[in-house]
């Protein structure tokens, strides 16, 4: 074993599942790996039945689950000797794709929407070295543009229409797997430009047909009320949210969302940004994990899944009974920390005395100590 952490990445991690071969040149920063924690105090608060883990892809190296498909698609660009990438992005495909690029000595291209774009986001592309374009338009606009500049120039566009970004992503599932020792019964994810879904949807069934879980899960997406193209079956043309990640009109891979959903036997549905502040919220103050608006859209949507009932009835049908729930926490809270600014209390400052912080705390000395 070399000096370095002994989890390899996920190309090594799952090599017999990965499109690589031998002169693949692997460039990767050791994403992947990421903690599933069992979440039995937020379980209770929002009255789940049965378990609920959280997948915490936060822990990925650039902060976000972009790095499983990034360290596949760049690998893959570099084999095919391509001198530069280039994507479309909310930010986290372009904090990754920057990241990747520059290990691997290559240019990165990022487009993006620059009224929408979290703070921590465009700071890390920025530092990475990419060379970044803001449009006046939303991600939808920045889409089209790099669609057709990769289709007609020498830049291997790294959005995740490129299939080696699902076949990196589809780990996440095979993790789940290997830790729960099954696929869990459920699997809530948030849905934007819809490669994750899609991802996760291969990876179980790639894993079911090699013999290496007993089930296929049933697959809950959610996409945000203003922002929700699948769940109203067309685009929409000025999507609205607080969580960025997922403001997507047109998802690339609406296909595979609408698969994932009706082979599975599960179901896309909306969350307000109302119900998804208070589910990020709840993350930070119940289980002590911050992340960023659009990961906690699902489990705000298994929140309201509860509250309609859904799986009490899933029960009544005979839901097995090492049932559990996975939520998919896509990015960390600190990719977007005006988000974070903004939904809590503002800090309040007082003079720098420890008496005029103890008046504000109102703490009392303890009685016997006042003899
Ligand atoms: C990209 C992203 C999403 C949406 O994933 P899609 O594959 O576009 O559906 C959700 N959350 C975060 C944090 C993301 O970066």
């Amino acid at each position: 074993m070399s000096a370095e952490a002994s989890w390899p990445g996920i190309i090594e991690a799952y090599r017999g599942f990965m499109p690589v071969g031998e002169r693949t040149p692997i460039i990767t920063l050791r994403e992947g790996n990421t903690p599933l924690l069992a979440a039995p105090a937020l379980q209770e608060r929002i009255g789940l039945p049965i378990p609920l883990y959280l997948k915490c892809e936060g822990a990925n190296p650039t902060g976000s689950f972009k790095d499983r498909g990034m360290t596949v698609a760049v690998s893959k660009a570099l084999e095919e000797r391509q001198q530069a990438v280039m994507c479309a992005s909310t930010g986290n495909t372009a904090a990754s794709a920057a990241a990747y690029a520059a290990r691997a000595g290559i240019d990165c291209i990022v487009v993006l929407p620059i009224r929408y774009i979290a703070m921590g986001k465009l700071a890390q592309s920025v530092m990475h070295g990419a060379k970044v374009i803001a449009i006046e338009g939303n991600f939808d606009d920045a889409f089209r543009i790099v669609v057709e500049i990769t289709s007609k120039y020498p830049v291997q566009l790294v959005n995740s229409i490129n299939p080696h970004r699902i076949e990196g992503q589809k780990s996440g599932a095979f993790e789940i797997c290997d830790r729960v020792g099954n696929a869990p019964a459920y699997h809530a994810i948030p849905v934007g430009n819809a490669g994750n879904i899609t991802a996760y949807w291969k990876g179980y069934r790639e894993y079911h047909e090699a013999g290496r879980s007993r089930r296929l899960p049933k697959v809950l997406g959610f996409q945000a009320e203003r922002a929700a193209p699948i769940v109203r079956g067309e685009p929409v043309a000025d999507p609205q949210t607080i969580a960025t990640a997922i403001k997507i009109g047109n998802p690339a891979s609406w296909k595979g969302a609408v698969a994932a959903r009706d082979e599975s036997g599960g179901l896309i549905e909306t969350v307000t940004d109302e119900e998804i502040l208070e589910a990020y919220k709840m993350l930070a103050s119940i289980e002590g994990l911050f992340v960023e608006p659009a990961s906690a859209a699902c489990v705000a949507g298994v929140a309201k899944l509860v509250r309609e009932g859904y799986f009490v009835r899933e029960l009544q049908a005979g839901v097995p009974e090492d049932a559990c729930v996975a939520c998919i926490l896509t990015g960390h809270g600190l990719k977007d920390p005006d988000c974070a600014i903004q939904a809590a209390q503002e800090p309040v400052s007082v003079e720098a005395s420890a008496e005029a912080v103890v008046d504000l705390l109102r703490l009392k000395e303890p009685v016997s100590s006042r003899a």
